[in-house]
């Protein structure tokens, strides 16, 4: 089949007459498919089960320094799982504090202390009126919702294939004081799937902030998250501390798509004197997080042998839902110049990028016909797509037999709405 940019509009309407009856056979399936949800599917969850009985009323609950993890205490989290996250992040466990079950509150709570606090002796980001954060683009909808929350003006960053536009990043944070920050996902970029390069770590470990308490949110949530063999992200702290820069970097990790997303453990990873602050906050606002789990997290991964092996399994089950996903896309659409998708290497999205000004109109179609998808405009700040072209896609929780109708679906919606849409011009 033609190209549809090569097609006369006779030949499009033929085209789109006929998709229009496959979409009304789909419709009258009552079908019921959802691929927004960026969640473990059932099976995974189910891998991690003996977890729950790792800690039974036999196991030693008394931990290092005669630590009773059923009492009080220990704010910065007990020995164990500071392991379980210093081994994911590839750092040690002195440089870890964990948290309860969500790096996206631990996130929410760093930029909350920036605003009310200030860091490291600097004014609160609530005096700075005119404060500005830098987003890659596209991003994680639930960053740009923290940074809207606190007043800061979003600024889009463009993606390319090995990170963020850096010329873009140093030029603005070189000069702007008002930048306070930047959202990152080093690997596997939710939902491009990026893994930044070295050169792009380098460069970040390396900025020039005209800001003193400018900060840069690693989010390293699919961390070891790989599909296929394990991709090297290199170490921005390694190359920071070497420029003495260290205290410019918070990372993230949490277990969330390796245990439980509902009861895993979460971490923050920084330089001594950021860690040391944010003890001081935490010491007023809690006398400890859930001490019993982090015990089950430390006795279920051991060591990192345990939680690379645990991963080879998760990838064993969303490996061919992301194949089947690729394989009909590659099949239905690659031929047709409707847009584009990359194949990622691992973490849990796939983007699919439609030709300008059609996702909000696949995405309705796709409702339309019984499949939820994340909304249009979802992965940039504002909600805003510019380009009204980006659509993420996230086959992990939907049985495989679900993923391959939900593809073929996706498919038939991306060519109608083109075909609209090239008819209009
Ligand atoms: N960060 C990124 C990039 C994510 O994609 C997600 C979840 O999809 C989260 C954080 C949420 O992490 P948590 O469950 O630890 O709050």
């Amino acid at each position: 089949m033609k190209a549809y940019s090569e097609m006369s509009k006779e030949e499009l309407l033929k085209e789109k007459k006929s998709l229009e009856e496959a979409y009304k056979e789909y419709q009258k399936r009552g079908l019921k498919l959802n691929m927004a949800r960026g969640k473990p599917s059932l099976e995974q969850v189910n891998l991690s089960l003996e977890m729950l009985t790792d800690v039974n009323p036999d196991t030693d609950m008394i931990v290092e320094d005669n630590v009773d993890v059923r009492n009080y205490g220990v704010i910065d989290g007990i020995y164990g799982a500071k392991q379980v996250i210093a081994s994911m992040a590839k750092s040690e466990a002195d440089h870890v504090i964990v948290f309860g079950n969500s790096s996206l509150n631990v996130m929410f709570d760093t930029v909350a202390r920036g605003m009310i606090e200030g860091i490291q002796g600097n004014a609160p980001w609530y005096d700075c009126k005119d404060r500005k954060w830098l987003c890659p683009v596209p991003g994680y909808d639930r960053h740009f919702a923290i940074t809207e929350h606190f007043g800061f003006e979003m600024i889009n960053i463009p993606m390319n294939e090995d990170g963020p536009d850096m010329d873009m990043v140093e030029d603005l944070v070189s000069k702007d004081p008002s930048i306070k920050g930047i959202w990152c996902v080093p690997k596997y970029s939710n939902p491009g799937g990026v893994v930044y390069s070295e050169e792009v770590v380098k460069r970040f470990a390396n900025l020039s902030p005209a800001a003193p308490d400018f900060r840069i949110f690693w989010d390293n949530a699919y961390a070891i998250h790989d599909l296929y063999e394990e991709v090297h992200l290199p170490d921005i702290f390694g190359y920071a501390i070497t420029k003495g820069k260290q205290d410019m970097i918070f990372e993230f990790v949490s277990t969330s798509k390796v245990s439980f997303p509902g009861s895993g453990i979460a971490g923050i990873i920084a330089s001594d004197n950021n860690l040391n602050e944010i003890r001081k906050s935490m010491a007023v606002q809690t006398i400890g997080h859930d001490k019993i789990n982090q015990l089950r997290h430390a006795i279920f991964f051991a060591n990192g042998a345990k939680l690379r092996a645990h991963m080879k399994k998760h990838a064993d089950i969303i490996r061919p839902k992301f194949e089947v996903v690729e394989k009909v896309l590659g099949e239905e659409l690659q031929h047709l110049d409707v847009g584009h998708f990359g194949v990622p290497k691992g973490g849990y999205f796939i983007t699919y990028t439609t030709q300008p000004g059609c996702a909000t109109r696949v995405v309705q179609l796709a409702k339309e016909a019984g499949m939820v998808l994340t909304g249009a405009g979802a992965p940039f700040p504002y909600k805003k797509d510019p380009e009204d072209s980006t659509i993420r896609i996230a086959p992990t929780y939907p049985t495989l037999e679900e993923i391959k109708v939900a593809a073929e679906l996706f498919a038939l919606c991306v060519r109608l709405a083109t075909a609209e849409k090239f008819l209009e011009k």
